[in-house]
């Protein structure tokens, strides 16, 4: 036993302890992936040290043949984990096995329910990494050496998993790290060659070092015992490296939840080998299920970067858009160089092209996905469709792409799901239908009753109903999906082209003229709340409706801007009334100006209400009303 000096006991953050006490009472159906995790680990460790090696040889310590090695103990029921890899610092080793850098790690715990088989699919978002071990062992050492440092700079972490640890310095002849999982009782099962082997091969086979058990050695009475023979049991060969009809499904999903740090396989994947004027490997990945840090700026994004096999970074955030971030991969060049950098990456012209291939096998993929498993695509709609829709804005060349990925809500689907695409919309529309038409508002509950739809549900013709904040602004991107332009039900002066009947024009022109002393009246009494008077066309049932000005900023996007503290310009709505309405016809009959007046303005609000608009003069409304209640029931 080596001596420890500066021996120190400290506590674990908050969220770890957490973490830990979710894993040990969550997972326990899946002990076995805690090897998974820490091998994953000891692989991340080698890809650093075989990169920072290739500026400073001399981290290697002269030991270049990186590996793995797994061990057991049946006596001493312990599991042992080594590899010759970056190692950890004193530094290192208390903040990466003492706290959880993620960002959002405190808002996620917060959503944790207690609730057991909902929290382990919420940790399988978060990923559950070298705290896993904790799952089969009741105490876990680490012995560790930052490659670089003196062998006395060696550190001694130990835990055992309750609230805090123990670090210490100690010498360490070889730089890397050993852990050691002291078994609990019930969980000796692992102590075993054939047990360990087995996981391995299912978990790890894809690691691209080797990973090596001790040979089983038979020792002979009187002899001295055999030394130590090791024997590599994965394939140990980079996986993407290798042609796709080689690589079996299992091994794509182990190689997905390695380099996601994810719990669940994912729902699609695409591997490609690009030869000619550049040269690249590819394999990416469609989650799932959204991460927990999905929206935040600072999340981790982007591809794992390899070139010529070599590890190089992480999160290489300029080989996709935006909108794509919750692809995962790796991307793997022959034609960058070996010490690129992340400044290099975004000025590197051969990126560009890169970019734009990638992000079109992610559409492709998606395309396929959408028609072969239909159901699977709706659950991806659900969890990454709301990042779809910065599509358009970000990337016009995919734009008619992007948008035949799209999925809406929509009058004809009483689910009031998103599921339906542009091209289903298109492919049902009416006989002389050119145009597709949406409405976009709050909530799914407001804009199903809205008396925008009134005509269309009077002629069977079907509206997309928009409802997502980004709504608005997404569609200020689209013009056109396959030649038809889109008409938003709410604005301008609404015209159904082909769908409207000439008479039914001459009728409407007629109604009119016929209307336009009640037209002039109108404005009078309405005065500056409104921009425009006129016959609607819109409406069956009810009496009035508010239309947007062809020009104005719409109500979601006005809210948008004024919760950011923007100025929003002031736009007024145009005002049409239902020439047929009993109440329009009461209206025309009033003799009065001042109940004229009154009236007038109790149907404007009523208008804006019914477009879930607030009122400007909540009590003014409120009291015209109720005086009218009151007339009425004298
Ligand atoms: P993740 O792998 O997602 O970063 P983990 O909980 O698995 O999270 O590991 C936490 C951190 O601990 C790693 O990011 C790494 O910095 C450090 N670490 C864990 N195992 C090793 C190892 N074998 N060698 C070097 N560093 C390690
Ligand atoms: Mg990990």
């Amino acid at each position: 036993m080596s001596v420890e000096t500066q021996k120190e006991t400290l506590g674990f953050q908050t969220e770890v302890k957490q973490l830990l006490h979710l894993m040990i009472h969550s997972l326990y159906s899946n002990k076995e992936i805690f090897l998974r995790e820490l091998i994953s680990n000891a692989s991340d460790a080698v890809d650093k040290l075989r990169f920072e090696a290739l500026s400073k040889p001399e981290l290697l310590e002269g030991g270049a043949e990186l590996k793995i090695r797994v061990s057991f103990d049946k006596d001493a029921q312990t599991v042992t984990l080594e590899d010759n890899g970056i190692g950890m610092s004193r530094e290192d080793v208390i903040t990466h096995l003492g706290t959880i850098a993620k960002s959002g790690t405190a808002d996620f715990m917060k959503n944790l329910t207690g609730d057991q088989k909902k929290d382990s699919h919420l940790i399988g978002q978060f990923g559950v990494g070298f705290y896993s071990a904790f799952i089969v062992a009741d105490q876990v050492e680490v012995f560790s050496r930052r490659a670089g440092l003196p062998a006395s700079e060696g550190v001694h972490w130990s835990s055992k998993g309750e609230g805090e640890f123990e670090v210490a310095t100690v010498e360490k002849a070889d730089r890397g790290t050993r852990i050691v999982l002291h078994l609990k009782k019930a969980e000796d099962e692992f102590a075993d060659g054939y047990r360990l082997r087995n996981i391995i091969k299912k978990y790890s086979d894809h690691i691209a070092l080797p990973i090596e058990l001790p040979k089983e050695q038979i020792a002979v009475e009187g002899e001295p015992a055999p030394v130590q023979e090791w024997e590599t049991v994965n394939r140990a060969s980079a996986l993407w490296t290798r042609p796709r009809t080689e690589v079996k499904d299992e091994e794509y999903q182990e190689f997905y939840k390695h380099i996601a740090h994810d719990f669940e396989n994912p729902l699609a994947w695409s591997h490609n080998k690009v030869e000619g004027k550049l040269e690249y490997n590819s394999l990416l990945y469609v989650p799932a299920r959204a991460p927990f840090d999905l929206y935040q700026r600072e999340a981790p994004r982007g591809l794992k970067l390899y070139v010529q096999r070599v590890f190089v970074m992480d999160q290489a955030e300029s080989f996709l858009p935006l909108y794509l971030r919750f692809i995962k991969g790796v991307v793997d060049s022959n034609d960058l160089s070996l010490n690129v950098s992340r400044e290099i990456l975004q000025k590197d012209p051969i990126i560009d092209s890169m970019k734009s291939a990638l992000t079109k096998r992610v559409l492709d993929m998606l395309e396929k996905l959408a028609k072969n498993q239909p159901e699977e695509y709706k659950g991806f709609w659900k969890n990454f469709g709301q990042v779809m829709k910065e599509g358009p804005a970000e990337d016009f060349a995919n734009k008619e792409k992007i948008a035949g990925l799209l999925r809406f809500a929509s009058t004809s689907d009483e689910s009031g799901e998103q599921s339906v695409s542009l091209a289903e919309y298109l492919a049902r529309g009416k006989e002389g239908q050119d145009k597709i038409y949406y409405l976009t508002g709050e909530s799914y509950a407001q804009v199903k009753n809205s008396p925008h739809l009134e005509v269309f549900r009077k002629k069977g013709i079907e509206v997309l109903l928009l409802t997502d904040r980004i709504d608005e602004w997404l569609m200020s991107y689209l013009s056109d999906f396959d030649g038809k332009g889109f008409v938003d039900v709410a604005r301008g002066d609404l015209d159904l082209g082909k769908l409207d009947s000439e008479e039914d024009k001459k009728a409407q022109e007629e109604v009119a003229k016929d209307k336009e002393g009640l037209i002039e009246r109108l404005k009078a009494a309405l005065g500056d709340a409104v921009s425009e008077v006129r016959v609607s066309h819109r409406l069956t049932d009810s009496p009035a409706i508010l239309a947007i000005g062809e020009q104005d900023l719409g109500l979601q996007m006005r809210q948008i801007l004024e919760a950011s503290g923007q100025k929003v310009p002031d736009s007024k709505p145009i005002f049409e009334f239902n020439p047929t309405h009993p109440l329009i016809g009461k209206l025309d009959n009033e003799q009065s100006e001042e109940r004229f007046g009154e009236l007038s303005h109790i149907l404007f609000d009523q208008a804006a209400l019914a477009a879930g608009d607030s009122l400007k003069d909540p009590a003014a409304y409120v009291r015209r009303l109720n005086k009218l209640l009151v007339e009425l029931s004298v």
